[in-house]
């Protein structure tokens, strides 16, 4: 016998990569240009020089046994100490190398810490919309995943709607800003008002609720907007972060978990995190790009072409009648739908727009266009945007 649930998630591929499977069909009949394939979020901008620089030198430098030997189960000391110095230098944090768990990118750093604090019965709250692996992941630690809403129109949060969904049983909350699927960036009024909330609640319960802050792209903002750091507000913080985005490093699969050494019981909650981290099998993450991560901190790709990109997505769809929200960062448009969202990537498909519908994400009624694409691919798509909504009369 097998396990259900596994086969069960095994048999559903992610709507996203349906999508996306479609779009490669698709191109092969009628030819890549031709196809508007806003479908997956992988950065369409490459990898600094200085990877590529890092890689090089790492391999000229070290033993070659070294560079592609087990480095210790959290990841080597000297790598994790790196990171921590420059958290600090950043954040006027006082980050150790042993509050650092490197990971296998942002799923990884989310599952272990999910792993590392469930317990039968604990719910996680996540705000609307959301990125729809928080269900698989939650649910596989035989937790339960509590959606609430973010107001309608701008996706900012409210404290009240956080409040109410906060039970006994409230492990954790996740937050991801700036937000896939919506690029909305939360403010740091919110993130006060947020950390004001979890206090509070905690105070009330007599227990811990923890803050799991899922940070992929915190570097990808337009127009000087600022991400608040979250160990800088609440004590009780696990950051989860990932170089995939901000060194456009998807498939290298490289991130790491920040501890807060200021939650009453770090120690402990640091060993859970090593813990889960060995029982997934996530130990040692790879060790190359480790070292590549940790020379090239601070760095980002160049993200000139998803500002150039959002600018122009945005002014051109709202001209042309449709609702959306203005993505402060990521690479994500959100986008309403004039009817079932489903339906409308439908219709969208006959112009050969490839868009994801928003009820993955919790959110229904909603579209999400990833736009880490090349600027011509949007020129192009621009007609096929104007005729659809022609076809809904906006
Ligand atoms: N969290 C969010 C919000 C994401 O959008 C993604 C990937 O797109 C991930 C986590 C997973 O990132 P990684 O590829 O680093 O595992």
């Amino acid at each position: 016998m097998l396990s259900e649930q596994m086969m069960a998630l095994g048999k559903t591929r992610s709507v996203i990569r349906e999508i996306f499977e479609y779009g490669n069909k698709r191109k092969q009949e009628i030819g890549a240009d031709k196809v508007f394939d806003f479908s997956l979020g992988n950065p369409s901008v490459p990898a600094p020089e200085s990877v590529n620089q890092a890689i090089r030198d790492i391999l000229d430098e070290m033993d070659s046994t070294a560079i592609h030997g087990y480095t210790s189960a959290p990841g080597d000391f000297s790598v994790r100490q790196t990171i921590a110095d420059y958290i600090n230098k950043e954040h006027g944090t006082s980050v150790n190398a042993d509050d650092i768990y490197m990971t296998v990118g942002a799923a990884a750093s989310l599952i272990i810490s999910i792993k590392a604090m469930a317990c039968p019965g604990d719910e996680f709250i996540t705000f609307t919309p959301y990125f729809p692996e928080y269900r698989v992941f939650v649910q596989v630690c035989g937790a339960k995943l509590v959606e609430v809403a973010s107001r309608e129109g701008d996706f900012q949060v409210e404290p009240e709607s956080l409040e109410t969904a906060i039970t006994p049983n409230t492990k954790a909350l996740i937050l991801n800003s700036p937000n896939n699927p919506s690029g909305v960036v939360l403010s740091e009024e919110t993130i006060k008002n947020i950390c004001g909330i979890l206090e509070k609640k905690q105070k009330e319960y007599g227990h811990e609720i923890y803050l799991i802050t899922d940070e992929p792209y915190r570097e990808l903002v337009y127009d000087d907007i600022k991400v608040p750091y979250l160990l800088n507000y609440y004590d009780n913080t696990l950051v989860g972060y990932s170089f995939s985005k901000s060194l456009s490093l998807p498939g290298e699969r490289i991130g790491y978990i920040v501890v807060s050494n200021k939650m009453k019981n770090d120690r402990d909650m640091y060993a859970a995190v090593c813990g889960a981290g060995r029982a997934l099998g996530f130990v040692c993450a790879p060790s190359l790009f480790q070292r590549v991560a940790a020379r090239c901190i601070g760095q980002t790709s160049d993200i000139s072409e998803y500002k150039r990109n959002r600018d122009l997505l945005y002014s051109s769809l709202t001209k042309y009648g449709f609702q959306c929200v203005r993505p402060d960062g990521a690479f994500y448009l959100f986008m309403k739908t004039p009817e079932d969202a489903g339906v409308f990537c439908e219709k969208a498909k006959k112009y050969e727009l490839l868009l994801v519908p928003g009820d993955d994400f919790g959110c229904p009624g909603y579209v999400r266009i990833s736009y880490c694409v090349k600027t011509e691919q949007i020129v192009n798509s621009l007609p096929a945007f104007e005729k659809l909504a022609e076809e809904y009369q906006l």
